[in-house]
């Protein structure tokens, strides 16, 4: 196992960064066993990395640093150890720190594909499933709710496979294979370590249900807010469409605000072999030339007031009438998840009091405020993504349909964190939660997260069982207020 001192580690954006005691790479589940052990005996703290890609502190550390580079491989799906119910099911078995983008070309050398994912595919899969990450597509929930196993090093280093009581592990089997590991079988267990946020144990292996490979068709097209609003009350484009999500101008132009809506469908296979059917190159273009968002960063830097005038010129350049590729390729939205930025998300319910649109006329109202009495702009378009109720106690979509909101700012945005900041205060005041891997503001303690997330307590019930000692605290937890201490 590589271990490195003295290093500062910084996530992938570069506004968190933290100098940790050690930052190891195990290379297999005995390293990650004989770490824990010895940061549970020498009383440090512990937290595991992914890909560095949360704006949040969800990662940061001053103990040790687990990184998972060493832990990338697919693993055998070990069919002797699963249920009869569970073998005519498509599972895949992962070891936690393999990137989506290696998880979706494995799958599809083997002809399988994920049912759904977020825009990108740089994270690791014990990321995604930590944070809640999600797509959109109200049929489908986050990908931790794809997970069907977890394999996880609990704080005394004893190792765990968590799933639902219907989960596809049979315990005898497991039992005789592995006399040394706990299969725990439990509903309540699973739904609380499968958004962990670092907080239950460090994330071995994870088994994960996925389908026949499949191709997509995505549509963009140009839209207003009034339309948008219009569909969004009564509520068919959410059902009607595989995938739908749109972004939006939180500034005004022509007394409305321009939309692009997206939908994504399944393709027949007759559709793959149609010649020209690529994403508008325009964008793609524009953001692969190497200066193009530095450029857009520093003129918005310069004249903010340039800002509403871009963010309709760059919606406008997303319309394209038709993309058909493999799904993967299409979820992944491409080049412009290199734009230098960083984010927020609040999750809000979709309801029959239209609660989702309101958030969106808040956030068009707070934008104003600071656009008129600061002087600050927000500089890009918010998305707005529709997911699934999850199981997942800790999930921004924990209980209800949720739509997601991204609000997306330029790295040289002038008070761009507290705009954020703002967007939260208002939108926790509608039912709103933060996503746990982008920067949020949230703090106070026990009683104000058991508001916005009403399983909690049940989440701390399993998390007490996994984590005797505070090992795996750090300044999330106690930014938060959720430390075990203060638990
Ligand atoms: C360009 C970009 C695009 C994005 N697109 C989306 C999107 O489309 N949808 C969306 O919802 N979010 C999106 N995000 C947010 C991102 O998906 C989350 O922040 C995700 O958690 C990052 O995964 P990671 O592998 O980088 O993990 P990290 O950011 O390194 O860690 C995230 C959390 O997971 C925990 N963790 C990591 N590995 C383990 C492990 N082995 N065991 C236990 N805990 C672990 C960490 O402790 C931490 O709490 C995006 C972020 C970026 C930068």
């Amino acid at each position: 196992m590589k271990v490195r001192r003295r290093t500062t580690w910084r996530n992938h954006t570069g506004n968190q960064h933290c100098d940790p005691l050690r930052i190891c790479v195990p290379e297999s589940l005995e390293d990650l066993v004989g770490l824990v052990k010895e940061a549970a005996e020498q009383g440090h703290t512990l937290r595991a990395v992914g890909s560095h890609h949360s704006w949040s502190d969800a990662t940061l550390t001053g103990g040790y640093l687990v990184e998972p580079t060493g832990l990338n491989r697919p693993l055998e799906l070990e069919p002797e150890l699963l249920t009869e119910a569970a073998r005519s099911k498509k599972l895949v078995r992962v070891e936690a720190g393999m990137r989506v983008r290696e998880l979706n070309a494995h799958l599809d050398r083997n002809g399988l594909a994920l049912s759904q994912m977020g825009g990108y595919d740089g994270q690791t899969v014990a990321g995604v499933i930590s944070t809640a990450t999600h797509g959109s597509g109200v049929s489908f929930g986050p990908l931790s709710d794809f997970a069907r196993s977890l394999e996880l090093v609990a704080g005394d280093g004893a190792v765990y496979r968590i799933e639902a009581a219907g989960g596809p592990t049979d315990p005898a089997a497991f039992e005789q294979r592995y006399p040394d590991r706990r299969l725990v079988k439990d509903d309540h267990w699973f739904r609380a370590a499968k958004v962990g946020i670092g907080c239950l144990g460090i994330i071995y292996a994870v088994t994960l249900e996925v389908e026949l490979e499949y191709w997509l068709e995505e549509v963009r097209t140009p839209s207003t807010w009034t339309q948008v609003k219009k569909d969004l009350h009564r509520g068919e484009v959410l059902e009607g469409h595989r995938h739908y999500e749109v972004y939006v101008n939180p500034h005004p132009s022509g007394g409305d605000h321009t939309c692009m809506v997206t939908t994504r469908e399944k393709t027949s296979t007759a559709a793959r072999r149609a010649p020209d059917r690529r994403r508008n190159s325009i964008p793609e273009f524009l953001a692969w030339f190497p200066l193009t968002p530095v450029i857009a960063n520093l003129l918005v830097g310069l004249r903010p007031s340039i800002a509403p005038w871009l963010l309709d010129r760059a919606l406008a350049a997303l319309a394209d009438e038709s993309y058909v590729s493999a799904s993967y390729k299409v979820f992944n939205i491409g080049t412009a998840n290199l734009v230098p930025a960083y984010s927020s998300e609040i999750g809000v319910p979709v309801d029959d009091a239209d609660t989702h649109i309101e958030a969106v006329e808040r956030i068009f109202r707070v934008a104003a405020k600071h656009r008129e009495l600061g002087d600050v702009y927000h500089t890009s378009p918010v998305a707005l993504r529709f997911v699934a109720a999850s199981d997942s106690y800790m999930a921004m979509q924990e209980g209800r349909t949720t739509m997601m909101i991204e609000l997306i700012q330029m790295t040289r945005t002038d008070g761009g964190f507290e705009l954020l900041a703002a967007y939260e205060d208002e939108l926790y005041g509608i039912h709103g939660r933060p996503h746990w891997g982008q920067f949020n503001t949230l703090a106070g303690g026990r009683e104000r997260i058991a508001s916005l997330y009403p399983r909690y307590d049940d989440w701390l019930d399993v998390r007490g069982r996994l984590q005797a000692s505070p090992i795996f605290d750090g300044p999330f937890t106690k930014r938060v207020g959720i430390s075990s201490e203060g638990a």
